[in-house]
Parts: structure tokens; sequence; C-alpha cells
């Protein structure tokens, strides 16, 4: 039986952040707040604090695609979340295991750089990472990761957001999630935008803290297991931004580190 379950099974394959705050930790709490049944596959080990990252290293490549292997031989997968890359030969691993395994759904969040300024994807992997765009449903830049996805200067403003998000769109045929967190000022929206450049904005008040470690992860994650319960993306985005909103709000409540800290337990 292929039925999509009840409880949507959820894959995050990402980096680790042994600290709890972001990336597959991140993921798993996320999932599960979200109605799923987490799993993980482990691109990286991040020896990584809410101050930095300290060392990555990557497991041989052929062991990345025995744990994925490991997961669809076993188990009917609804939904991946795909996170931390970090190099060529790990996206090409992921390509070649999605182009056999493609899941209904595939939220990719093409992380970059770390909000600490740490890279935690090679700068000679871009090209790759581009390639591989196309395959998913949903992308979900923040600011900086959407500016380089489109050639060009970080937006300053949401207009100038919603262009690049267009363009990305467009060009790569993917649903682009554009995310206001990164911009000044009292609002953080977000939007939605098609691939024909349809646009859905859905609004955000900006919460003051530093309390931010891990928000793109957990937001991803977020949206890869809502799909498989919502009837489109919009319901979905609009569901899951109510609730990461809900997770920063409450996010002081947690004393956890000493830089930026995260945002769900
Ligand atoms: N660590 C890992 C493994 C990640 O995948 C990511 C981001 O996606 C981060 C850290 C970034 O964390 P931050 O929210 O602090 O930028």
């Amino acid at each position: 039986m292929t039925q999509p379950a009840a409880i949507p099974r959820v894959l995050s394959i990402a980096g680790t952040d042994p600290t709890g705050g972001a990336g597959i930790h991140a993921d798993l709490k996320s999932i599960g707040a979200n109605g799923g049944y987490s799993m993980a596959v482990v691109t990286a080990l991040v020896a990584q604090n809410t101050q930095g990252v300290r060392a990555i290293h990557i497991p041989p490549l052929p062991f990345l695609r025995e744990q994925l292997d490991a997961v669809s031989d076993d188990v009917q997968i609804d939904a991946v979340k795909i996170g931390m890359l970090g190099n060529t030969g790990i996206i090409e691993v992921v390509s070649d295991w999605l182009a056999a395994h493609r899941p209904p759904v595939v939220v990719l969040d093409p992380v970059m750089v770390a909000t600490s300024g740490d890279r935690l994807l090679d700068a000679a992997a871009e090209s790759a990472l581009r390639a591989l765009l196309h395959t998913a449903d949903l992308i979900t830049p923040n600011m900086p990761e959407l500016a380089v996805l489109a050639n060009a200067a970080e937006a300053d403003n949401w207009a100038a957001v919603l262009q690049q998000a267009r363009q990305v769109a467009a060009q790569y045929q993917v649903h682009v999630l554009a995310k206001g967190g990164h911009l000044q000022g009292a609002h953080a929206p977000d939007a939605l935008v098609t691939p024909a450049g349809t646009v859905t904005e859905f609004p955000g008040e900006r919460i003051h803290t530093r309390n931010t470690h891990g928000t793109g992860c957990s937001y991803s994650a977020a949206l890869a297991t809502l799909r498989p319960q919502r009837a489109g993306w919009e319901d979905t985005v609009r569901e899951a931004k109510n609730w990461l909103t809900d997770s920063i709000r409450h996010a002081d409540a947690l004393h956890v580190g000493h830089g930026n800290g995260p945002i769900s337990h």
C-alpha cells in the first residue's frame, strides 16, 4: 500500500548541532511539534554551539548513501526536508537517491552560511546546489541565500526580495518561500511565490529576541511536515508561520548558551 499516513513520515537530511538548536536536532523537534513522525539522515557532523561552528566532519559518501537506502528500503517516506549539504559530493549522493526515491513532498532549505558567519556549504558547491533546486517542490532561502541564487546584492526592502524570489522561482521552476526575517523594521512578512510568478503574502510581526538560532531549519521542517496534512502550500505556509512565530515568541524562556540561543524545545 502506498497511502499517505495520517501521521506523515518525514525525513530530514541535514547536518547536526550538538547543542540542539539548529540542523537535524531542530528538525526533529519541529517535525514532532507539527504532527509528524521524524527520521534523520546525517550529511555532516558539526561541532557547533550557539556561538559558532568549530569544526565540520563529513563521513564517507558511501555511508551517506547507506543511511538514505536504509530508510527508503524500509519506510514509506511522505516528505523530505533537505538542509545542510556541505559539499558537491554530498549534493550528488542526495540527488542520485532522490532520482530513485523521490517522496511526494520535497522542501529544500538552501543552507549556505550560518548566522554566525560560518560557511555550511563549500563555495565551490554552489553550482551543484543550483542543479538540485528544480527537484524540490519548495525552497526556503533566507535573504542572503536568495540574493546568491538570484546573482544579486542582498535586498534591503521587501519589494526587492519579492523581485528576486520571482526571478529564482521562474528560473528553477520551483515554489519559493521568500522570508523577510532579515529585514529591518517592525514587520517580518513572508511570501509564497509560484514558478508562474503568483505571490501570496503572509504578514508577520518582528519579535525582538536574539534567540533565533535554527529558525530556518525549524521552518523548513515544519513546512515539509504540514504539507501532507494540508490541502496546498498556502495553508501549509500559513500554519507553519504561525507555529514558528509562536516558537520565536517563547524563545526567551529558554536559557541555552551565550550566543544566539535556540527557538524551541
Ligand atoms: N547548523 C546547521 C547544521 C544548519 O543546517 C544550519 C542552518 O540551516 C545552521 C547551523 C544555521 O543556524 P542559524 O540559524 O544559527 O543560522
